[in-house]
């Protein structure tokens, strides 16, 4: 971040900060909200319109059953009820990219409310409660550059008029920068595990406005928010909360007013810049509209919606924990996403040791797939695979170097590891008497660690186990070198 630290520490302390944020993930149905045009995002400017998303007069909205399903999942994943009857209104309000004057959204009868995420902070386990989850439909884009005409005009792209949003509001309970990065990346593990959105913020299908303020320690009120807009990574809405506290301390510290406002962040600047005195609810004129009928999720619907709701992120970690042993570390790693968790899972259930497969993908193969930017599921080597390699590795048959050796070969050919392996096995040296051989020209070039050795520093094998690999190119049976070195140290 370019801000150094302005505020000493110990005023700082004085502060709480309040932080709320409003998620906005883009629902992956096929066609839009209202309308049946295509949400795919990347087509020719205004492709994907029709008079109802154009907002002509006299066209008519039909809510999309799909998207109500997908929030509805994304709701429950959440842990919040969703409501029996909702309904939608109209948020007015006028900008160009709007083209009917107004935005359907929902107001006082949200789908869903009373949800919660459960985060790790410095404190430990803490819940930050979701307050709501509703519908509503995007905007379209205003693009500035670009065009021939950029330089005199703005060109609209209405593509994404009425795509299907889920906002999610959380309560004002995160208190630190770092407790939001954390609510965000469970939040968006969750929405990704339910898949209902890829949650993609480049593509602007996950989208973030964080409300911060900041209050003296033990006061009851909340102090005049501000609203930062338009933040595109968690990293930076982290920076820019970190920013805002700050600058908000110093305000009151100099006996300043914190002005209620929309603010944006420049991340180059490490710094956030006043945009707009932030609009309150009523200059929205928020009405029902009356072109949609209440919506009704019975009861049924809902057992309906649930049914489909997938082993979640928080259940599927603690679940490999206890069914393969692996750390929670490991098992955090391994459940980044849904499709990792399932290919590990498959590798683990059939090699000997899953704790071996849960380190071999960490530490070999993870690392080789993001170097060339593949996906797990692009791997050369199949889960079939690195079991296979796994059990190798703990029979001892093939030492860690080998593996290495052959995981590089399976990346350059594009082959799976069972067929790399069978043409490149190494010429292992099984030979007891030449090992032993080896051993005693290790022992004998090497006297003072023997001696160090019997006089009762067993550590020391380690350094002839790695002399003898050495001697040997790695191609010594390793199980067999432990052994023959046991005895022979021992005189
Ligand atoms: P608005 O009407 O300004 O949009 P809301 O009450 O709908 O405000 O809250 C919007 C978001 O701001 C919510 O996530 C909420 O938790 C958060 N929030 C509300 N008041 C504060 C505050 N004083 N400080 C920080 N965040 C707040
Ligand atoms: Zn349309
Ligand atoms: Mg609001």
């Amino acid at each position: 971040m370019a801000t150094a630290t302005r505020i000493p520490p110990e005023v700082l302390a004085r502060y709480e900060p309040v932080i709320g944020l409003e998620v906005h993930v883009q629902l992956l149905t096929a066609s839009k909200i209202f309308c049946g045009c295509s949400t795919s995002f990347g087509a020719p400017p205004n492709s994907n319109v029709c008079p109802v998303c154009l907002g002509l007069p006299g066209a008519l909205p039909v809510l999309n059953r799909k998207a109500v399903e997908f929030a509805a999942l994304a709701a429950l994943a959440l842990g919040c009820q969703v409501r029996e009857t909702s309904s939608f209104a109209r948020k007015n309000y006028f900008y160009p990219d709007l083209p009917k004057g107004y935005q359907i959204s929902q107001y006082d009868q949200p789908l869903a409310e009373h949800g919660a995420i459960e985060i790790t902070s410095g404190e430990g386990r803490k819940k930050v409660g979701i307050t709501r989850l509703h519908l509503e439909e995007d905007a379209g884009k205003s693009l500035h550059d670009g065009f021939a005409e950029s330089a005199t005009s703005t060109c609209l792209d209405l593509n994404r008029a009425g795509t299907p949003l889920a906002e999610i509001v959380s309560e004002p309970e995160i208190s630190s920068p770092d407790e939001a990065f954390e609510y965000l990346t469970r939040l968006k593990e969750i929405i990704l595990f339910t898949g209902v959105s890829d949650c993609n913020m480049e593509e602007g299908s996950l989208r973030c406005d964080a409300n911060v303020s900041v209050r003296r320690k033990g006061a009851k009120e909340f102090g005049a928010k501000v609203e930062v807009k338009n933040v595109n990574s968690f990293r930076f809405i982290r920076e820019a909360l970190a920013y805002e506290i700050e600058r908000q301390v110093e305000a009151l510290e100099s006996g300043e007013k914190v002005v209620q406002e929309t603010r944006l962040y420049h991340a180059a600047e490490g710094k956030t810049f006043s945009m707009r005195s932030k609009e309150q609810a009523h200059d929205y004129r928020y009405f029902p509209d009356p072109d949609l009928q209440p919506l009704v999720v019975d009861a049924a619907w809902q057992a309906e919606i649930r049914k489909q709701l997938p082993e979640l992120p928080e259940a599927l970690r603690a679940r490999l924990v206890a069914q393969y042993g692996i750390t929670e570390y490991d098992a955090g790693v391994l459940s980044a996403s849904r499709s990792l968790a399932q290919q590990f899972e498959a590798a683990a259930r059939s090699a000997k040791n899953p704790k071996r497969v849960a380190n071999l993908v960490q530490s070999e193969l993870m690392g080789r797939l993001k170097a060339r930017d593949l996906s797990i599921e692009q791997s050369p080597i199949t889960m079939r695979g690195v079991a296979m390699s796994a059990d190798l590795a703990e029979a001892g048959t093939i030492s860690s170097k080998m593996l290495k050796d052959l995981y590089d070969h399976a990346f350059a050919t594009g082959e799976d590891f069972a067929a790399v392996y069978e043409r490149e096995k190494p010429q292992q040296l099984s030979d007891a008497s030449a090992i032993e051989k080896v051993i005693e020209d290790v022992m004998a070039a090497n006297p003072q660690q023997v001696e160090q050795y019997r006089a009762g520093k067993t550590t020391v094998k380690a350094f002839f186990v790695g002399q003898v690999m050495k001697a040997t190119k790695g191609q010594a049976n390793p199980a067999m070198v432990n052994e023959l070195l046991d005895k022979k140290l021992a005189g």
